[in-house]
């Protein structure tokens, strides 16, 4: 009987396995697995689907077989880097020192550039949802990016200019400013991110990279003052990998361009000082300030472009289509581009959905979409309104143990769930429990993505320090999403595969302190902690406060929070205004900086819980061994 419950357990830990975002979890729980005998006739009695489909990838679809040209250049970047030098890894966040200098290798392609976007400014009100169209007023000093860039698929880069008007909203005088070339980390395998010709005001600066190429430092020949204004400009010349960059959020595989981190990106100045962390195999790669974007986008005329904001206008010249984007108060400005996309759109309410995703996966595709729209209805009801007029749910080869990935008004769904031969993992849950008959982790990933646009889109904060603000939060309201849409039961059981089993099974040996960086945890505490104990959390504050005051509480520390950043005393404080000083300091000191929690502190577990007590005590039911 024990090793039934190991194989209910390997179900139920599956669904936590691919959910998610931005983590490496797969690895550990493959070897976990591996180590467990399975009761294979009892598996394939009861989740025959579920045991199939973990073992093959879904079957790639072919690339086109003839990659779109591109004419001749009409103009370039510059291709004279400036002097830049590598230095080595710094052992904490502290900017290292130079210790070689070397000129990168800037591969800039020789094809046609949109003209960097210049005079005036897109209406980028239009490009938020009506409820937030007057936040720009309260965001003047927001960094403002232009971007001219082509999407070259034929040797899978991207080359670009960038201009970032920056204000300096720290407080103190700078004398350097820092980007982020994420895709230059190792983790992204051949992504890769060149910079030349880097000027501050029309001058050329002095630059050195470091961490793996990830952190760029621009050395200021003036000081900055607080309030005062640089506008920084660059060349960029991205390689695309085609071999499953970091989680695959960064990728061209099947045809689908997946760009995430594709520019050079402002790093943040917070506490103190810049956030230079490393690139981590676990966590997400999205450190950054709300910031306004207009890119002028080109793309051979077949691709179809899901972005992070607005499309304004887009005109074809020359054998490319020149996308013109907006995206006001942004993360992180995305694009997943094919010329192989299908599309289908809904409304919910005055929020319009897309689903993209590739020929002959309609079902999933429909799923996704169906999914997103009832989780950002729901979450724009109970939470605050989103954010922006639209929402692209996209299918992505992504891998690495992610299911999904998070952006701007865009999120990324692993094409794992879109084969039209691909089966549910928690199928065969239902002839068990029947509350869990709903379950689909399809629906539980879409919904987690899209909560996350209020989540780190709206509330931004720190994903390497504290991966707790946003993923607890986030994978609570999912659980939230189940409850209201397929009820309370399934709530449970959805809780109970995506919340409960992972951190019961560290709970177990020991509890963790929720607030802790990315590599304090190992890949399973990294998921049971972050994606388990945070979200129970949130039951637990729920049922102790009530609903009341906590559904004020979530829709207080979104408003008080929306576009900037906040941290654990910032969510404490909204706490303590919805119950009272004692009350927060009192579970803060608890549940987030606490590792004393036991089971008796836990609300009670649902269906399948149950079910794995029972078998762990009193023997696999009869009625489980011979499903109907
Ligand atoms: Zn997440």
């Amino acid at each position: 009987m024990r090793r039934s419950r190991d194989w209910l357990l390997s179900i139920l830990l599956s669904g936590i396995t691919l959910l998610l975002c931005g983590m490496l979890i797969g690895a550990g729980w493959r070897a976990w697995r591996s180590n467990t005998q399975q009761p294979v006739l009892v598996a394939e009695q009861a989740t025959p689907s579920a045991t199939t489909t973990r073992a093959t990838e879904p079957a790639a679809t072919p690339l086109p077989t003839a990659l779109p040209t591109v004419v001749p250049p009409t103009t370039a970047p510059s291709q004279t880097p400036t002097a830049v030098s590598t230095t080595a890894p710094p052992s904490d966040n502290t900017p290292a020192t130079p210790v070689t200098t070397t000129t990168p290798t800037t591969v800039v392609a020789n094809l046609p550039l949109p003209e960097l976007p210049s005079g005036p400014l897109p209406n980028f009100a239009a490009a938020l949802s009506q409820p937030f169209a007057g936040a720009l007023a309260q965001h003047t000093d927001d960094s403002l990016y232009r971007i001219g860039a082509l999407l070259n698929p034929a040797d899978h880069t991207i080359t670009g200019r960038e201009t970032v008007r920056m204000t300096n909203t720290t407080g103190t005088t700078l004398n350097e400013i820092y980007f982020r070339l994420w895709v230059n980390a190792p983790f992204y395998k051949e992504g890769d991110i060149a910079v030349a010709d880097v000027k501050v005001d029309g001058q050329p600066v002095k630059t050195e990279l470091s961490m793996d190429n990830t952190t760029l430092k621009l050395v200021l020949a003036q000081p900055l003052a607080p309030k005062q204004s640089r506008e920084i400009a660059m060349d960029f010349t991205t390689t695309v990998p085609t071999t499953g960059g970091g989680y695959g959020i960064f990728n061209v595989t099947e045809g689908v361009w997946a760009l995430y981190n594709w520019q050079p990106e402002l790093a943040v100045y917070e506490h103190g000082g810049w956030l230079l962390d490393p690139v981590t195999e676990q966590g997400d790669p999205t450190n950054t300030d709300a910031a306004n974007y207009q890119v002028r986008f080109a793309a051979p005329p077949s691709f179809k472009l899901a972005t992070s904001g607005s499309e304004v206008a887009a005109q074809t010249v020359g054998g490319e289509t020149i996308h013109e984007l907006a995206s006001p108060l942004t993360r992180n400005m995305v694009i997943v581009a094919s010329d192989r996309f299908a599309k289908t759109s809904t409304t919910a309410g005055a929020i319009k959905v897309n689903s993209w995703y590739l020929p002959g996966h309609d079902a999933a595709g429909k799923a996704a979409l169906a999914s997103a729209a009832r989780a950002v209805q729901l979450y724009d009801q109970r939470f605050g309104h989103y954010a922006y007029p639209e929402l692209d749910v996209t299918e992505v080869k992504l891998g690495g143990g992610a299911a999904g990935m998070e952006s701007t008004g865009l999120v990324m769904i692993g094409s794992g769930f879109y084969a039209p031969d691909a089966t549910d993992p928690l199928t065969g849950l239902g002839e068990l429990v029947p509350a869990a008959k709903s379950l689909s982790e399809l629906d539980f990933t879409v919904a987690h993505e899209v909560g996350h646009q209020w989540w780190y889109g709206v509330v931004g904060s720190d994903a390497f320090k504290r991966p707790w603000q946003d993923e607890s939060l986030t994978n609570w309201s999912s659980a939230f999403y189940v409850d209201e849409t397929a009820g309370a039961a399934t709530g449970a059981a959805a809780r109970d595969v995506f919340i409960r089993a992972p951190y019961d099974e560290v709970l177990a040996d020991h509890d963790e302190r929720l607030d802790q960086p990315v590599d304090h945890f190992n890949e399973t505490e990294y998921g049971a902690i972050v994606y388990g104990k945070g979200p129970l959390m949130y039951d637990v504050l729920r049922k102790q406060i009530g609903d009341p005051a906590f559904f004020d509480f979530l829709r207080r520390y979104y408003v008080e929070h929306a576009f900037a950043r906040v941290d654990g005393d910032g969510w404490h404080a909204t706490l303590a205004e919805v119950s009272n000083q004692q009350t927060a300091d009192a579970f803060y000191q608890k549940w987030v900086e606490g590792d004393k929690i036991s089971a008796s502190d836990l609300p009670p577990g649902g269906p399948l819980e149950s079910l794995l007590n029972s078998m762990g005590t009193g023997g696999l039911p009869t009625e489980t061994e011979t499903p109907k």
